[in-house]
């Protein structure tokens, strides 16, 4: 069966999802008076929603997925040939896509060789952070437990990677947490916290004091974004990842790099870390994996990492105790295999430092205009413009003109994104743009013009 919708079953679907669908992220008191928004179609950057009105997507879906855009018949049909031959194996035996997708993964990962399946990017955060337990208790005599993460990051939903959530307002309301989670400074230089000409080695030695603090023997591994996403799109400064990497070698402290939002092409490179010279121990990937046309999530390590469940004591106890019944799907790896060739077919990667250059230059030439706009950072299509009521004092700019400038793009017809609403006001002025990789000049320049318009109706 498939869904084909007749006009006049739209209201009723309009209907269904206003009585039954609770959506994520939202207040539903608003669908008391307003209707929710439902799509029905995708081609390329574009949506159409069920009254037929047009969208230019600059979120690839809202939360920067859809790497190569709506409507990929070669990754459907290469997605419907493997459930019909095989759909599902999990556990201790494999299957033919996820080995094939593995291989091909690594190829693009020099120094990191092994691939852990799982479903979702906290659930690749979280096995990440349980192989770091398992290692602090077989390899360190249950020392080198904790696990630092980084103010502003953001790591998942459940309750363990809300442990690590640099955004106090995604997890203030779900605590208690379990221990051994420990915060470190952002590094974000538009907010200066130290007054030194190499921000970047001094925002990493912040990192570095934590450790001591906490005391090396402690400390197992840092769980950091390359470039922070939903925390306001924060590009490190200058010199920060060679001093990070520095001092993780100096504590024997594991690095993991969380590309959920970077991995696969968003930042023009096919991770965020290949970008900073960054040699990680594990890095977890989600996302734009499969562009969210099946759901998959990878943890992937070095084999030293690997290594360390292989030594067996007589217990027999050693290998990790981990699995995910869904990591054993086949849409994931052969939807992922199908969404790396179109990157590399289509010069993807190309397609995006030059798209993301223009869409900086473009937000940067909207500073001359709009006053409020107070910092514009990004690297490859993934941008973030910081609004400020001040440009002296930076403060920023009420989450009610954020939103209302969200709102005036999409009454233009141009999705985009801003960070986190939080309860209790804060830093969540920043305007965000994640197009999908093939996006055009045309693309660029219209979503940069309904931010332009949207900013004048409603900062003036
Ligand atoms: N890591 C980062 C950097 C993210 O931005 C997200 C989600 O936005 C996650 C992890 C969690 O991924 P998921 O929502 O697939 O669990």
């Amino acid at each position: 069966m498939t869904i084909n919708l007749k006009q006049n079953d739209l209201s009723h679907v309009v209907a269904a999802d206003r009585e039954h669908v609770w959506h994520h992220l939202s207040q539903h008191k608003q669908y008391e008076t307003v209707d929710p928004r439902v799509f029905v179609e995708g081609k390329g950057m574009k949506l159409w929603d069920v009254n037929g009105k047009e969208y230019l997507d600059a979120v690839s879906g809202g939360v920067w997925t859809v790497n190569v855009g709506y409507g990929r018949e070669s990754i459907a049909n290469a997605v419907r040939d493997q459930l019909v031959k095989l759909n599902y194996y999990a556990g201790a035996a494999g299957n033919v896509p996820a080995a094939l997708f593995a291989e091909k993964l690594i190829e693009k990962m020099p120094g990191l060789t092994r691939v852990y399946y799982s479903n979702s990017g906290s659930e690749a955060n979280e096995k990440a952070y349980k192989m770091v337990r398992q290692i602090a208790a077989r390899h360190h005599g249950g020392k080198k437990w904790k696990i630092l993460y980084r103010e502003r990051d953001y790591h998942g939903t459940t309750i363990g990677t809300l442990a690590t959530s640099g955004q106090a307002q995604r997890a203030e309301q779900y605590g208690p947490y379990p221990d051994g989670f420990v915060m470190v400074p952002h590094c974000l230089e538009y907010r200066k916290q130290w007054d030194v000409e190499n921000y970047g080695e001094r925002a990493a030695d912040a990192i570095e004091e934590v450790i001591r603090r906490e005391g090396p023997d402690s400390v197992g591994a840092i769980v950091l974004e390359p470039v922070t996403a939903g925390g306001g799109v924060i590009t490190p400064p200058q010199g920060y990842w060679q001093r990070v990497q520095e001092i993780c070698r100096k504590y024997d402290i594991l690095l993991h790099i969380d590309e959920v939002v970077c991995g696969l092409g968003r930042t023009g490179a096919w991770f965020g870390y290949q970008q900073y010279g960054i040699e990680p121990d594990i890095v977890t990937m989600a996302k734009g994996l499969a562009s969210g046309y099946a759901a998959i999530s990878c943890t992937v390590t070095t084999e030293r990492v690997f290594e360390m469940f292989k030594d067996a004591p007589e217990d027999g106890m050693s290998y990790f105790r981990d699995i995910s019944t869904f990591g054993g799907c086949t849409a994931g790896p052969v939807a992922a295999l199908e969404n790396m060739r179109i990157i590399e077919d289509e010069g993807l990667l190309e397609n995006t430092i030059r798209m993301g250059e223009r869409m900086l230059a473009n937000l940067a030439s909207l500073m001359d205009k709009h006053t409020v706009i107070g910092d514009v950072r990004g690297k490859g299509l993934f941008c973030g413009a910081e609004l400020v009521a001040d440009r002296q004092t930076k403060e920023p700019l009420d989450e009610k003109r954020v939103q209302a400038v969200v709102a005036g793009c999409l009454a233009q017809g141009v999705i985009i994104g801003a960070t986190n609403r939080s309860l209790h006001g804060g830093l969540n002025n920043t305007l965000c743009l994640s197009p999908a990789l093939i996006a055009t000049a045309d693309d660029i320049d219209r979503i940069t013009n309904a931010i332009d318009s949207a900013l004048t109706k409603v900062c003036g």
